[in-house]
C-alpha cells in the first residue's frame, strides 16, 4: 500500500509467473519453454535485423508478421491481430472484446491469468467449474455472458477439447465473442482457426512462446473476422503503437515461415511426452491426458506441495498451484528425453 498509488493499483492481485532462477544443473521444467533451441531461420533474421535501422521505428502494423501468419493459417490478413505476446494481446481482447455489463465465463481451474485482467479492467467474471475429472463441459456454458474465454488445450490441466463442441458453444452463444486461448494446440489439438469464416464471433489466439520455441522474443497473434481485428486495432492503437519491434518482426516471421522445423520440434515434444507419461503412470502417477508440452499429475499417496519440495532439493524444478480442486497435482513441463529422465530419477527416489 502506497499513498501515490491509485485506487486500482492499490486493489490489483498481480499474476505470478513461473520462477526464472539462476541454478547451476536445474532441471527446469515449470513454465512450459520448449526444450529446444529457436529456428536457426529465425535466429538468423534476428542477427540481421540488429543494425542501423534500429535508429527507426518499427512497422507499426508488423505487416511482415501479419502476412507470415495469415499464409501459415491460410486467412487473409486482415483476419491477423499481432501483439507484444499472447499475453499482451489477452490483454486487449479482454477490454476490447470481453467487458460488457454480463459477467464473462471461463473455468476455475483455468489459466490464472484470466481474472487478473478481469481485476485490471473491471470486467465482472464467472468462474465456470470443471468436471470431476476436470473436463471443460460446453453445456455448463449456456448461461447469459458477456464473453467466454478458456484454452484450448486448457492450462494447467492439457485437457483438449473436441472442436464439434467449440461448435456448439458458438452457435449457442452468437451475441458473444468466444475467445480460444491456443497457447499449446500444435503440441496435438485440432485449432478452431477453420472455423473463423463461419463463426463471427470467434477469435483464436496463438503465441510463439511455446511450439516456436521463441518465449524470450515476446509475440502473439489472434486470428478472426476483420470486425473484430478492427476492434483490437482500436485498443491497440490506444495503448502502444508499436508492440512489435524490428527484431521480433523479423524473428517471428522467419518462424512463422520455417514449418519443416517448427513440424521436427513439436513432433519431438509429444514423443517425449508419451514416453514420460508412461514413465509417470510406472511410478504410480495419475496423469491426465494431454494435447499440450506439460503433463498434470498426482501420486495416490504423496502430497503435492511435498513433491514439489523434495524435487526442488534434487534441483528439478516444476509448477505446483496451492488451488482448490489441484493442489495435489504438479504441471510438469515437458523437457528434453535426458531432462524428463532426470526428473524421473529424481522422483524414483522420492516416491520409489
Ligand atoms: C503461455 C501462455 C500464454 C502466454 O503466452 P505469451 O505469448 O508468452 O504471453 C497465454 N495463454 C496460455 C494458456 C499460456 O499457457
Amino acid at each position: 500500500m502506497n499513498r501515490y498509488w491509485s485506487r486500482v493499483t492499490q486493489q490489483l492481485t498481480p499474476y505470478v509467473p513461473g520462477e526464472q532462477p539462476q541454478i547451476d544443473g536445474l532441471v527446469k521444467l515449470n513454465t512450459n519453454e520448449n526444450p529446444y533451441p529457436p529456428s536457426p531461420r529465425a535466429l538468423e533474421a534476428i542477427r540481421h535485423a540488429t543494425g542501423e535501422s534500429l535508429r527507426r521505428y518499427p512497422d507499426p502494423d508488423a505487416t511482415a508478421f501479419k502476412t507470415a501468419v495469415a499464409r501459415f493459417h491460410g486467412v487473409p490478413a486482415d483476419h491477423v491481430f499481432a501483439g507484444n505476446s499472447s499475453d499482451e494481446v489477452l490483454a486487449h481482447v479482454f477490454v476490447g472484446l470481453l467487458k460488457h455489463d454480463l459477467p464473462l465465463l471461463f473455468p476455475d481451474v483455468t489459466y490464472s491469468f484470466y481474472p487478473v485482467y478481469c481485476g485490471l479492467y473491471g470486467i465482472d467474471y464467472r468462474a465456470v467449474p470443471l468436471t470431476d475429472d476436470l473436463s471443460i463441459r460446453v453445456q455448463d456454458y449456456g448461461q447469459p455472458n458477456g464473453g467466454i474465454i478458456f484454452p484450448n488445450p486448457n492450462a494447467p490441466t492439457g485437457r483438449l477439447l473436441p472442436l464439434d463442441d467449440i461448435e456448439a458453444l458458438l452457435k449457442a452463444n452468437p451475441d458473444s465473442a468466444v475467445v480460444i486461448d491456443e497457447a499449446y494446440v500444435d503440441f496435438g489439438g485440432a485449432s478452431a482457426v477453420p472455423l473463423v469464416a463461419a463463426y463471427p464471433n470467434l477469435l483464436v489466439v496463438q503465441t510463439l512462446s511455446k511450439a516456436r520455441s521463441l518465449a524470450g522474443l515476446r509475440v502473439g497473434y489472434a486470428i478472426g473476422q476483420p470486425h473484430l481485428i478492427e476492434g483490437l486495432e482500436r485498443v491497440k492503437s490506444s495503448f502502444n503503437s508499436y508492440p512489435l519491434d524490428r527484431l521480433a518482426i523479423a524473428g517471428a516471421t522467419a518462424a512463422m515461415e520455417d514449418t519443416a522445423y517448427f513440424d521436427q520440434t513439436r513432433r519431438a515434444v509429444m514423443a517425449s511426452r508419451a514416453r514420460l507419461t508412461e514413465q509417470l503412470t510406472q511410478l504410480g502417477f495419475e496423469v491426465l491426458p494431454s494435447a499440450a508440452n506439460f503433463v498434470f499429475a498426482r501420486h495416490p499417496s504423496h502430497d503435492g506441495a511435498a513433491l514439489l519440495k523434495a524435487l526442488r532439493e534434487r534441483k528439478v524444478l516444476v509448477r505446483h498451484f496451492k488451488q482448490p480442486r489441484i493442489d495435489q497435482y504438479l504441471r510438469i513441463s515437458i523437457g528434453t528425453d535426458a531432462e524428463c529422465d532426470a526428473l524421473i530419477g529424481a522422483l524414483r527416489a522420492i516416491v520409489g
